[in-house]
């Protein structure tokens, strides 16, 4: 019977592997499917970067053709520089850094780098030289310093372990029982929200892109989270051009320029200081951040105390 029971138990174990790669198959689709592959020009050039300057000229943009996204949209984000962009939810700000990683190609206008259009670089060197921190980062099922390695093969463990250090997840790494080693994503350990945007930021940093895409994540992190991961933002983002897509405002207060989108349309732009100054919709926008924050801290304030 023994006999019989190795090879039936080998073939469970195979079927199970055989299942869960299948899956993750169809997950891969399934972010395909919702980024269809915007495809190289007959001819198209590597995209060739020098400082880095990434401009935005008269960009407009539809997901469905009777609902205009962006209409009309310019700015520039100078060499090493930060700009954010900020706005009412469904502004459009997420749609912008999609068209700066090439996922869409806009109606209208056109995304320069360096002087040349986006459009007409070839995409895998495009998105070689941009380091996307997006809103929720998928991990793959496999170790945490794989998923970190993920942004540099040949980096060794050195290298992976100082990029954590940086990104302020290595102590938290290295408090797991398998350490680096640690299986994440689906079958593995369950990381919070924002453990995953470090491990993406540590990812990024090891990368190393002269141009960096922020896309901060939308759920309420606590403010001790929020703050470390500020922090690891600011040392990846010095010196490199950097477009943060901001969801809340507390991120954008030293940005060189704050954009505001409203409804597919630069409302605004300016300074932070600039901008409250002015008492427009930015302003308005920070008055009510800072009154639901003061709210939510009187209420977990009251929570302690009982
Ligand atoms: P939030 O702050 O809530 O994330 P946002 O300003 O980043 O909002 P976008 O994600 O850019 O907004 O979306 C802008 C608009 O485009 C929204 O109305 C959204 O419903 C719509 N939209 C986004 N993605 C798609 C899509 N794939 N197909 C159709 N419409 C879409």
């Amino acid at each position: 019977l023994i006999q019989l029971y190795i090879p039936l138990n080998f073939m469970g174990m195979l079927y199970r592997e055989i299942k869960q790669a299948l899956i993750d198959i169809d997950d891969m689709f399934s972010i395909l499917a919702r980024h269809p592959e915007v495809s190289d020009r007959p001819g198209a050039k590597p995209l060739a970067v020098g400082e880095g300057t990434v401009r935005f000229e008269d960009v407009r943009f539809s997901y469905v053709p009777e609902r205009e996204i962006l209409k009309g949209i310019s700015f520039e984000v100078p060499a090493g520089r930060t700009v954010a962009i900020v706005g009412p939810s469904g502004a459009g700000k997420s749609t912008i850094s999609r068209l700066l990683f090439r996922f869409y190609e806009p109606s209208g206008g056109r995304i320069l780098i360096d002087g040349q259009d986006i459009a007409a670089v070839q995409q895998a060197s495009l998105r070689e030289k941009i380091g996307m921190v997006p809103q929720d980062t998928v991990l793959f099922n496999d170790t945490i310093g794989y998923n970190i390695r993920y942004g540099r093969w040949e980096a060794d463990e050195e290298e992976v372990a100082e990029a954590a250090r940086l990104a302020q997840i290595d102590t938290f790494i290295r408090s797991l029982p398998e350490g680096y080693d640690t299986p994440v994503g689906e079958r593995g350990l369950k990381l919070s929200g924002g453990e995953k945007q470090r491990v993406a930021i540590a990812r990024t940093i090891l990368k190393g892109p002269p141009i960096l895409v922020l896309d901060e994540a939308t759920s309420a992190l606590d403010s001790f989270t929020e703050k470390e991961i500020q922090d690891a933002l600011d040392r990846v983002s010095r010196g490199r051009t950097t477009l943060v897509i901001a969801h809340r405002l507390s991120t954008v207060v030293g940005a060189d320029e704050i954009i505001v989108l409203d409804k597919g349309v630069i409302a605004e732009r300016g300074t932070h200081d600039g901008l409250l100054a002015a008492g427009g919709l930015y302003a308005a926008m920070w008055n009510r951040q800072r009154e639901a924050d003061e709210a939510r801290e009187k209420l977990k304030r009251a929570a302690e105390e009982e």
